[in-house]
C-alpha cells in the first residue's frame, strides 16, 4: 500500500500507455515530459536488446506527442556494467572530452560486445534524429563515466552539427567536472558540433564517497555543498554566455539554481525565454518551481519515469534517500503545500 503510493508519487505508470494521462494534465499547465523508460541493473545480451527495442518505442511514441520532446537513456540499460567499469580503470582521467577509448584492453569478445552497445546507441539515436527528440544521456557511477562520456561525446559529433540530438550529463558534486565542462565545450568548437548539456548535481554521493573509502582512493566528490552549488551555478553561467553553442538542460530542485538562469536569460536575452535553454524537475518533486516556470513562459519539464514497479525500484530507491537527506528542500516543498491549502481554504470561507 505504502510502496503503491511513492510509485504513483514519482512514477508515471507501468507501461507507455499509463503515461499518457499524466503527460496530457502536465500538457494543461504547459509542462512538458521527458519520458525515462526504468531499466536498471539488468544484465545479458536479451536483456540489452530488448531495452534497445524499448528506448525506440518510447521515442516513435514521444514523436507522436506535443509535449514530450526528450526521453533519457542510461547506458547501463544496455551495456554490462563490468563491461564500461573495465573501459574505464584503464581510461586517462577525462579521456571522455575527446571521445576516445583504450579499446585494446579487451579481448576479442569484449570487442565485439563493445561494438554492440555502441551500434545499439548509433540505432537510438538515428530513430530520435529522425523524429526529432532529444536523447538525455544519463550520468552514472564515476567508474564508468569514462566510456558513457567518450561515447556520447562520438554521438555528439556525429548527431549535433545541424540540431542538437544527443546531451550528455554533468555531474556537478564531482570536483572535476566544471573543468570537463569547458574541455568538452573545446571539443565541440574544434570537431564543430554543438553541445547538448544536462546539467545537475549528481545523485549517487553516498555511493561514490563509501567505494573512495573502502577502496582507498581520494572522493570524486565535492568537499562540501557549497563547493557543489559553485560549480553548478558557474557551469550555468559558462552555458548561458555560449548558449548558441550550446543546448542547456537545468536539471534541478534547486531553488536559487532556477532563478540564478532566469536572471541571467533576463540579463543577456531580454527574455525567461531562450530556445537553446530547458528546465527540468522529477514528477513528483518541486512542482512549486516546475509550474511557476511554466507559468512565466520558460520551457520546462517533468523528468517522468515508467516501467514495471520491480524495475523502478533502483530510481524509487534514489528518490527516498535524496528526499530524507536533503536537509530543508522536502520540508519546504510541504510547508508551500500547507501554506497554499490555507490560502485556498480562506478564500472559500470569504465566498460564504
Ligand atoms: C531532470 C533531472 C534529471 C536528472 N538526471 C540525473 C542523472 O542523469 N544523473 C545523476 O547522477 N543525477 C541526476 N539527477 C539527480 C540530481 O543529480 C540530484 O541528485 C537531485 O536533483 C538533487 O539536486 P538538486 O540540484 O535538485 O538540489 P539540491 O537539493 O540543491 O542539491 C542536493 C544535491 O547536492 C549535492 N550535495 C548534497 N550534499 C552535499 C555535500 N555535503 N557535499 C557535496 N555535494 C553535496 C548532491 O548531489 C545532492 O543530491 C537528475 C535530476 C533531475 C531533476
Amino acid at each position: 500500500m505504502f510502496g503503491e503510493k511513492i510509485f504513483k508519487q514519482f512514477v508515471g505508470g507501468e507501461t507507455l500507455k499509463e503515461t499518457k494521462q499524466v503527460a496530457d494534465t502536465l500538457e494543461d499547465y504547459n509542462v512538458k515530459a521527458i519520458l525515462d523508460y526504468g531499466v536498471e541493473g539488468k544484465e545479458g545480451e536479451d536483456n540489452f536488446e530488448l531495452a534497445t527495442g524499448e528506448f525506440i518505442k518510447v521515442i516513435e511514441y514521444a514523436s507522436s506527442q506535443r509535449n514530450i520532446p526528450f526521453i533519457s537513456v542510461k547506458l547501463t540499460g544496455f551495456a554490462r556494467f563490468a563491461l564500461l567499469e573495465k573501459l574505464d580503470a584503464t581510461a586517462d582521467s577525462n579521456s571522455g572530452t575527446d571521445a576516445r577509448l583504450a579499446l585494446d584492453v579487451l579481448n576479442e569478445t569484449e570487442k565485439l560486445e563493445f561494438e554492440k552497445v555502441r551500434n545499439r546507441l548509433v540505432k537510438i539515436c538515428e530513430v530520435a534524429a529522425k523524429n526529432n527528440i532529444g536523447v538525455l544521456i544519463d550520468a552514472e557511477e564515476t567508474w564508468i563515466q569514462d566510456p558513457v562520456d567518450a561515447l556520447t561525446m562520438q554521438m555528439m559529433e556525429v548527431f549535433n552539427k545541424d540540431k542538437v540530438v544527443v546531451f550528455n550529463t554533468i555531474q556537478l558534486y564531482r570536483h572535476d567536472r566544471l573543468r570537463f565542462l569547458k574541455e568538452s565545450f573545446e571539443q565541440a568548437q574544434i570537431k564543430q558540433f554543438k553541445l547538448g548539456l544536462k546539467v545537475v548535481r549528481g545523485a549517487y554521493m553516498e555511493k561514490e564517497r563509501r567505494r573512495a573509502e573502502t577502496m582507498n582512493y581520494p572522493s570524486p566528490i565535492q568537499p562540501s555543498k557549497q563547493a557543489t552549488d559553485n560549480d553548478y551555478n558557474a557551469a550555468i553561467e559558462f552555458c548561458v554566455s555560449r548558449i548558441d553553442d550550446i543546448f542547456l538542460i537545468v536539471a534541478s530542485h534547486n531553488e536559487f539554481s532556477n532563478l540564478h538562469t532566469t536572471r541571467l536569460l533576463q540579463k543577456h536575452y531580454g527574455s525567461l525565454h531562450h530556445k537553446n535553454v530547458h528546465f527540468s524537475q522529477l514528477y513528483g518533486m518541486s512542482d512549486n518551481i516546475t509550474f511557476n516556470l511554466a507559468k512565466a513562459g520558460c520551457s520546462v519539464s517533468k523528468y517522468l519515469p515508467f516501467g514495471p514497479i520491480k524495475d523502478v525500484i533502483p530510481y524509487l530507491m534514489r528518490r527516498a534517500q535524496e528526499n530524507s537527506s536533503i536537509s530543508g528542500h522536502t520540508g519546504r516543498e510541504l510547508g508551500l503545500i500547507k501554506k497554499e491549502l490555507k490560502r485556498r481554504a480562506e478564500l472559500d470561507y470569504r465566498k460564504i
